[in-house]
This record gives C-alpha cells, sequence and structure tokens, in this order.
C-alpha cells in the first residue's frame, strides 16, 4: 500500500514568513518606514487573545510595526467604528484586522464594511470579494489564499483540475473556490444541502474540507492520487484517556492511502494563516506608498 505525501504546511509557512522579512527589510529602505498592522481585539476570548498575541509576535520577527487596540466586551457599536475610522486615516496603519467572533451587539458586516478597502488585509470587505470574484488584484482572505500557495507548490499548474470544496463560508469555501477558478479549475461547492456529497468529492483532483466537522470526510471518499487540504480544526476528546486533541475535517489515517498528498492538522493550513496575513500586510504597504506588488 502506498502512502501519500503529508504536506508539511509549517515549514513552507516558515519560508513564507522569511521572504516576507525579505520584502519589508527592502520597504524599509525605499520609503523609511516600517508596514504597520493593527490588531482589534474586542473582550477576553481565550482562543482569541492566544491568536491576537501569536500575530503580534510574528509581525514584529517579520520587522512591520504591531499595533493592538484592546476593547472591553461591553464596547458599543459607534466607539467601534470609530476606532476603525481612526485607524483607516492613521498613516503608521497598513493593515487593519478586526479579530472575529465580535459581541453579539456589534454587527460584524457594519465592522467590515467601515474598513478602508484598501487596509482590509483579511479580504473581508465586499469591495475585496467582488474584485475576488471578478478577477481583479485583491486584498484576498489569509486562510484560502494560504491553502492556493501550498497547492500550487505541490502540483504546480492547477489548470483543467477538477476541485470540490466543501464549505461555503464567506471566510474559506466561497473565496477558496474564486481562488480555484481563477487557477482554471472546473470548482463544486459541497455544503450542508449537498446531496451525495461521497460521490461528488470522490470526483475531485484536488478537495478542500472547510467544514468544522471532525473526520467527517472519510478516506473512501477520495479519489486515488487526489490532492487534499484540510481547513478543518476540531477539538476532540479521546474516550480512552479522556484527553483533548484537534483534528481536521477529513479522516487523515483513512485518506492517506488513498491520497497524493494531503495537509496535517495541525501543521498544514493553520500555520499559513498567520504568514499570508503578514504577506498581506506587506502588499497593502506597498499598494498604498505606490510601489508595485511585491514578488
Ligand atoms: P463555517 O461554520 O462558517 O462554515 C462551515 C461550512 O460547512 C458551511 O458552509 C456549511 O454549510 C458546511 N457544512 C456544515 N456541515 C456540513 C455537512 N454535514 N456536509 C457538508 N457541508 C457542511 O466554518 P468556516 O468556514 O469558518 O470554518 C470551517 C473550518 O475551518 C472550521 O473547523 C474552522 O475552525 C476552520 N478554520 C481554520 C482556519 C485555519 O487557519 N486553519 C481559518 C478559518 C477556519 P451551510 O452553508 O449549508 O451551512
Amino acid at each position: 500500500m502506498t502512502i501519500g505525501k503529508i504536506i508539511d504546511g509549517k515549514a513552507f509557512a516558515a519560508g513564507l514568513r522569511d521572504k516576507v522579512a525579505d520584502g519589508v527589510a527592502a520597504f524599509v529602505e525605499q520609503t523609511g518606514r516600517k508596514p504597520g498592522l493593527a490588531v482589534v481585539l474586542v473582550g477576553e476570548d481565550p482562543a482569541s487573545s492566544v491568536y491576537v498575541r501569536n500575530k503580534g509576535k510574528m509581525t514584529v520577527a517579520a520587522g512591520m510595526e504591531s499595533l493592538e487596540f484592546k476593547r472591553p466586551d461591553s464596547i458599543g457599536e459607534d466607539d467601534l467604528l470609530d476606532l476603525i475610522e481612526e485607524l483607516n486615516h492613521d498613516d503608521r496603519v497598513d493593515g487593519i484586522l478586526v479579530q472575529l467572533p465580535l459581541p453579539r451587539h456589534i454587527d460584524e458586516a457594519a465592522v467590515i464594511a467601515a474598513i478602508d478597502p484598501a487596509k482590509d488585509v483579511d479580504g473581508f470587505h465586499v469591495v475585496n470579494t467582488g474584485r475576488l470574484a471578478t478577477g481583479q488584484e485583491a486584498l484576498v482572505p489569509c486562510t484560502p489564499l494560504g491553502c492556493i500557495m501550498l497547492l500550487k507548490d505541490e502540483l504546480g499548474d492547477l489548470s483543467g483540475m477538477e476541485a470540490v470544496v466543501v464549505g461555503r463560508s464567506n471566510i474559506v469555501g466561497k473565496p477558496m473556490a474564486a481562488l480555484l477558478l481563477a487557477e482554471n479549475c472546473t470548482v463544486t461547492i459541497a455544503h450542508s444541502r449537498t446531496r451525495d456529497i461521497a460521490s461528488i468529492v470522490h470526483r475531485a483532483d484536488i478537495v478542500v474540507a472547510a467544514v468544522g466537522r471532525a473526520e467527517m470526510v472519510k478516506g473512501e471518499w477520495i479519489k486515488p492520487g487526489a490532492t487534499v487540504i484540510d481547513v478543518g480544526i476540531n477539538r476532540v476528546v479521546d474516550t480512552e484517556d479522556g484527553k483533548g486533541r484537534i483534528v481536521g475535517d477529513v479522516a487523515t489515517a483513512e485518506a492517506l492511502s488513498h491520497v497524493r498528498a494531503i495537509t496535517p492538522v495541525p501543521g498544514g493550513v493553520g500555520p499559513m494563516t498567520i504568514a499570508v496575513l503578514l504577506r498581506n500586510t506587506l502588499v497593502a504597504a506597498h499598494a498604498r506608498a505606490g510601489l508595485a506588488k511585491p514578488e
């Protein structure tokens, strides 16, 4: 039995961060200032706090300026919108990231809409989603852009390949499908109402699973030789020792004998997301400074 390759997202992300750091050094030399990333964190959610801390550390490690704006859960929507407006006009800030989810009393869509699209390094603003959908230059959501980078690194030209994306969220599934289409794949999006998902996944040369259901995509669903990108992050508790662990949306152990290559969870897509965020911030800084897009 042949076993597929495990794609090392951690190593790829480290390489991308190094490349970004080189780009930052060149930017500083050209402009005399560091690219700046502003991260807005509302409330005390422990997972969000960890993400924000990691983002801050990696931003600084890449040579950029990290600005953190922590606000209490009780902040009103108007005050949050005022903060976004300030950051839109702050010359030190090239990228604005509002850590989601926001408290229930705040309209997430309104907050995203308030971000200057030129600083929208998460790529969630409708101007950027519209540009992506129409094939124009855009700031693209970090997770799906990271997935495309891994796929192109593994497969080279994706043109003509059959791709199935499981999940249709605005932050992963839909932009993922748009990126695969832009690479000339034949794209199918499956979701919770899709009938006979197993046979649809079985058609694919490329499977991207972004569902949020532990090991939902079974090994036997995968066409032999397909490449699988597992975006899912699911915490499960082992019945035997009662310990928690993180698994993806794909039953990796089963899938390994079917795939050409697969991303592991953890250590696959996860590390790419922050690396691409840094890359998007560098791209936004270049555009704001009137410089050509970095390599
Ligand atoms: P959402 O909950 O927003 O979307 C999940 C999607 O999966 C929906 O489109 C839903 O369909 C679909 N779905 C749910 N159940 C099924 C089913 N039984 N069969 C087929 N499709 C189904 O999740 P996200 O897109 O935000 O995230 C997906 C996963 O990726 C999560 O595990 C999340 O933690 C992870 N993630 C990882 C990141 C990383 O950095 N590695 C970054 C972002 C997310 P419908 O629309 O019909 O409800």
